[in-house]
């Protein structure tokens, strides 16, 4: 019994993949970045008391994940790293347990920094051995759950921000499960119900925007701002900024697709943009019995559109940045009520995630192919996943708890799919 009761220290396997070779195989291979997820050696690593507060729930998974955090080497991201100009970037983010009451959940998601995120599962052997299976994923970049929207910002959305003013077409999304922090990071941070829409992605990026246009490089280029918000639900489009009109999306004979009718306001302050967002955040979620039931079972994509000042009736477009809070991305399967629109709406966020995947890795290929015409939501953003000028960002959240462990996975598991794809093209190079 002794010795089953000794944690796991078995290290997984952290070496890390040769993502983007042709530039970074370097330093590399000089250790820093993404090999660094380093374990300490035996003589610096503390030794913790055996008897934690005993009241917890899986006190045994909860001590092997502290023993084995206590070898971990943490470099947490810090403001002065290195901010990459990546095509395509992809990271994670951990938000915080939930603080509820006095059932303790357990964290079973370590950040050791440098892109790097491990899950402690706790397993079970058929003798009852309870044990954990250590995995680890690397990204871009990974941040903790004590990371700010700022810095998240600061790292993924912002270097996105100043390629529209270089006429990019680029896009923002957020994915993972219900709950995981999606509209947190996006929308910014809740004080109870109240949504503080002036620290989220959405607003800091409208920030960012006004601060380049007034910026002495771009002004002779004569552009407008203009912002749009819609949501798409079942794959129906749905426009947040006039009382949720329906929408029709269409395609003409040369793949150009538009969609009918969407509200496309011309803005001149940042302050403009976030009354924007409340006011279609809360028509989003309006008429609705549970405050987030519907919300996260639709995509929302707030777009911000830079035109050139023209004569012309339709001002030519420069830039397009595409900010995507999407849909929850747990199987129908974990959804308790199995009625008919439940299930329809399951295979419909199915399809649209699958899609997206599909053309952020073709846009990684450079591919011609680009399959956007799989859902409603890859054909509105299908000018974003086509040629040399497209830049996208996919940040993954995740929740620490062990009972959310298998969406965690299945989560990270999407956003390793997306980030190997990239990395198979940069070897090739
Ligand atoms: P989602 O949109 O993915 O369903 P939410 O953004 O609504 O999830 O987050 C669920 C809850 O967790 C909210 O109350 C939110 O404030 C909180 N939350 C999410 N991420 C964080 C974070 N990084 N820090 C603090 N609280 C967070
Ligand atoms: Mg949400």
């Amino acid at each position: 019994i002794k010795e089953n009761d000794e944690p796991e220290r078995k290290p997984p396997s952290i070496a890390a993949k040769g993502r983007r070779k042709s530039t970074v195989a370097q330093e590399l291979i000089k250790g820093n970045k993404r090999l660094s997820c380093a374990i300490k050696p035996p003589e610096m690593q503390t030794k913790r008391g055996k008897f934690g507060e005993a009241s917890r729930p899986n006190q045994k998974f909860y001590e092997m994940i502290q023993n084995f955090r206590e070898t971990l080497e943490i470099t947490p991201i810090s403001t002065t790293d290195l901010i990459e100009a990546y095509k395509i970037c992809v990271c994670v983010r951990k938000r915080p347990l939930n603080k509820q009451g006095t059932v303790k959940e357990i964290d079973v998601v370590s950040v050791p920094g440098n892109g790097a995120l491990l899950v402690h599962e706790p397993k079970q052997k058929v003798d009852l051995t309870k044990y954990l299976d250590n995995q680890v994923f690397h990204f871009d970049y990974s941040f903790d759950e004590t990371t700010t929207n700022d810095m998240v910002y600061k790292f993924t959305a912002k270097p996105l921000v100043q390629s529209i003013f270089e006429s990019c077409m680029a896009t923002c999304f957020a994915y993972g499960q219900t709950g995981s922090g999606k509209t947190h990071t996006m929308g910014g941070d809740f004080t109870g119900k109240q949504q503080n829409s002036a620290k989220g992605i959405y607003a800091l990026a409208a920030q960012d925007v006004f601060h380049y246009l007034n910026h002495r490089r771009y002004a002779d280029l004569d552009l407008s701002v203009y912002v749009s918000f819609f949501e798409i639900y079942n794959g129906k489009v749905y426009d947040l900024l006039n009382k949720k009109a329906k929408l029709r999306v269409l395609e003409d004979d040369r793949q150009q697709v538009q969609v009918v009718g969407l509200e496309e306001v011309y803005v001149t302050t940042a302050e403009e943009v976030i009354r924007m967002i409340q006011t279609g955040s809360a028509c989003r979620t309006s008429g609705q019995t549970s405050a987030n039931a519907n919300s996260s079972r639709s995509h929302a994509v707030l777009q911000i559109v830079l035109r050139r000042n023209d004569r012309a009736t339709t001002l030519p477009l420069h830039g397009k940045f595409s900010l995507v809070d999407l849909a929850g991305n747990e199987r129908g399967t974990d959804v308790s009520s199995n009625d008919r629109s439940t299930l329809v709406e399951t295979a419909e966020i199915n399809r649209s995630l699958l899609a997206l995947k599909e053309c952020i890795r073709s846009l990684g290929k450079n591919s011609d192919h680009i399959p956007f015409r799989m859902s409603t939501l890859t054909k509105v953003l299908r000018d974003s996943f086509i040629g040399e000028n497209s830049k996208t960002c996919m940040i993954a959240m995740v929740s620490p708890g062990m009972a959310s462990c298998e969406y965690t996975m299945n989560t990270l598991r999407y956003d390793t799919n997306v980030y190997d794809a990239i990395s198979q093209v940069a070897d090739l190079e």
